[in-house]
C-alpha cells in the first residue's frame, strides 16, 4: 500500500492525534458573575458590568460611542433602524454571509441587495457594489468575512460620493486590521456578535459602535436597542416617537463580557499565526487557491477558507471535504449551504407570512447568476477551523493533509487527460 494512498481509500490517516483544546472560561469569568449577582440586579441601566463591558470595548477600539445588545443580529439592526433606514430603502450586502446580516434589513422593510464578491478573499467586491447603487440605496453593509477585512477604501469614497451609511458587520472579525485601522472603526456602524460560536462568547450578545463622535447619533442607537426608551444617566424618557425592538444585554452577559475582553487579544493573536501559517502552506501546493489575505491587513481567522483549481483536481469539493476528513482533519464544502439570495424567502419574495411586502417595494434580481462568483465560491470551497488551543502541529498536519488530498486528485485529472 503506497504511502500517498488516502485513508478514505483505507490508507493511513495523516492526523492521528486529536487537535488542541481548552477552556474558555474560568476564575475571572465566575468572579464577574458573583459580583454581578451581588448587585441585587441584572439591569444593564442600574448595574455596572454593561457599563464596564462598553468602556473596556471603547478602550480597546478607540471608540467614543458603543451600544450593548442581545445579539450580532440584534446589533446590525440597531445600526440599521439608528442610520434611519427604512420602508422600500435598498441596503447592498454580500450573500456569502451568516442570516443574521440581512434579518435587520428586513425588520426595517427596506431590501437587501447582493453585491459580487472577490474570488478568493471572498468579501465585496468595490466594483460590483458600485453597480448595484440605485436611488434608492441607502446604505452598504459590509461584511468582513471570517476574520479577512473588506477592501474598505474605495467602499468609504463610494458612499461618500452617493451619500450612503456604512455599517460594518464584524461578527467574524475582532481586532481586524485594514492598512492599519481596526475594523468597525472605518464605516458609520460596526456591528460584533458575542454568540457562542464567535472569537468571544457571552452565550449570546453583541456590541454596536457608533463611530461619529456624535452624542445624538449615539443616544438614537442606544434608545433603539431599548424600546426607544431615552436612558440616559439619571434623566429617562419614555416618550414613543419611534418603534423599536427590545435588544437589551443583562449584566450577566456583560460580567462574561468584561473577562473575555480581557483575553481576546491573545485569542486574535493566535488565530493570525494559525491562519498565517496555514496560507504559507498552501501556497506551495498545486491544485489548491489560498485565501487572499492583503499584506497590509492584519486577518484574525475565525475560520480558514481556500479553494480548489477545478482545472487542476479531477473532483468536486464535496469529494475533496470527504477525503481531507478521512485524514483525519474536519471540514466542509464551502460555507453557507448556498448564496442567500436562493434561500426560498428571496426566489419567492416573500419574508412575512401573508404578505410579499417589503420585497414588492423594489424590483431586485435574485437570479441564479446575479451574483456569479459567489456562486462559483461555494461550489470550489473548502472550510477548515482555526482555533486559539490548536497548535503549530496541529497546523502542519491539516497542510500535509490538504497536500496529500490535492497530490491525490492532481494525478487522477492527469491520467483523466491523458485517457
Ligand atoms: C454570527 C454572525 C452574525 C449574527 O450574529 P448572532 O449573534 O448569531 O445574531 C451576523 N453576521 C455574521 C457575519 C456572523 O458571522
Amino acid at each position: 500500500m503506497s504511502r500517498q494512498q488516502l485513508a478514505i481509500h483505507g490508507g493511513p490517516k495523516t492526523k492521528t492525534t486529536p487537535f488542541g483544546t481548552g477552556k474558555r472560561f474560568g476564575e475571572e469569568e465566575l468572579n464577574e458573575l458573583r459580583e454581578t449577582l451581588e448587585q441585587n440586579t441584572l439591569f444593564y441601566h442600574f448595574g455596572k458590568k454593561t457599563k464596564q463591558f462598553l468602556a473596556d470595548f471603547n478602550d480597546m477600539f478607540n471608540v467614543k460611542h458603543s451600544v450593548a445588545t442581545s445579539s450580532g443580529t440584534a446589533s446590525i439592526h440597531v445600526a440599521l433602524g439608528a442610520a434611519g433606514v427604512s420602508a422600500g430603502d435598498e441596503v447592498i450586502t454580500s450573500p456569502i454571509t451568516d442570516q443574521g446580516t440581512v434579518v435587520g434589513i428586513l425588520y426595517q422593510n427596506a431590501i437587501p441587495v447582493f453585491a459580487d464578491l472577490k474570488p478568493y478573499s471572498f468579501n465585496l467586491d468595490p466594483r460590483s457594489i458600485e453597480k448595484k447603487i440605485t436611488a434608492k440605496t441607502k446604505a452598504i453593509l459590509v461584511v468582513h468575512l471570517a476574520g479577512n477585512p473588506c477592501d474598505m477604501d474605495p467602499i468609504m469614497e463610494m458612499a461618500e460620493k452617493h451619500s450612503l451609511k456604512v455599517i460594518e458587520d464584524c461578527a467574524q472579525s475582532y481586532l481586524t486590521r485594514y492598512k492599519g485601522k481596526l475594523v468597525g472603526t472605518i464605516g458609520d456602524y460596526g456591528c460584533f456578535s458575542t454568540n457562542d460560536f464567535k472569537h468571544i462568547s457571552t452565550g449570546d450578545g453583541g456590541v454596536v459602535t457608533i463611530n461619529s463622535g456624535v452624542e445624538a447619533d449615539y443616544q438614537r442607537a442606544h434608545a433603539f436597542a431599548d424600546k426607544n426608551y431615552r436612558r440616559f444617566d439619571d434623566q429617562v424618557s419614555k416618550d414613543i416617537h419611534y418603534l423599536a425592538p427590545n435588544y437589551r444585554m443583562t449584566e450577566l452577559q456583560s460580567a462574561v463580557g468584561i473577562a473575555q475582553l480581557r483575553k481576546l487579544q491573545s485569542i486574535c493573536e493566535r488565530r493570525h499565526q494559525h491562519g498565517q501559517m496555514l496560507g504559507e502552506g498552501l501556497k506551495e501546493i498545486k491544485g489548491v487557491f489560498p485565501m487572499e489575505v492583503s499584506e497590509e491587513d492584519w486577518c484574525t481567522y475565525w475560520f480558514y477558507m481556500f479553494r480548489l483549481d477545478m482545472n487542476v483536481l479531477g473532483c468536486t469539493n464535496v469529494e475533496f471535504s470527504e477525503a481531507l476528513a478521512a485524514e483525519g482533519i474536519p471540514n466542509a464544502a464551502g460555507y453557507i449551504p448556498k448564496v442567500l439570495y436562493e434561500q426560498p424567502m428571496f426566489q419567492n419574495k416573500q419574508a412575512y407570512l401573508h404578505t410579499t411586502y417589503p420585497f414588492n417595494l423594489s424590483d431586485v434580481d435574485y437570479s441564479q447568476g446575479s451574483c456569479p462568483v459567489a456562486e462559483e465560491i461555494l461550489t470550489s470551497a473548502i472550510r477548515v477551523n482555526v482555533n486559539e488551543f490548536f497548535t503549530k502541529a496541529d497546523m502542519e498536519e491539516t497542510i500535509a493533509a490538504i497536500n496529500k488530498v490535492a497530490n491525490h486528485f492532481a494525478n487522477i485529472k492527469v491520467t483523466e487527460k491523458i485517457e
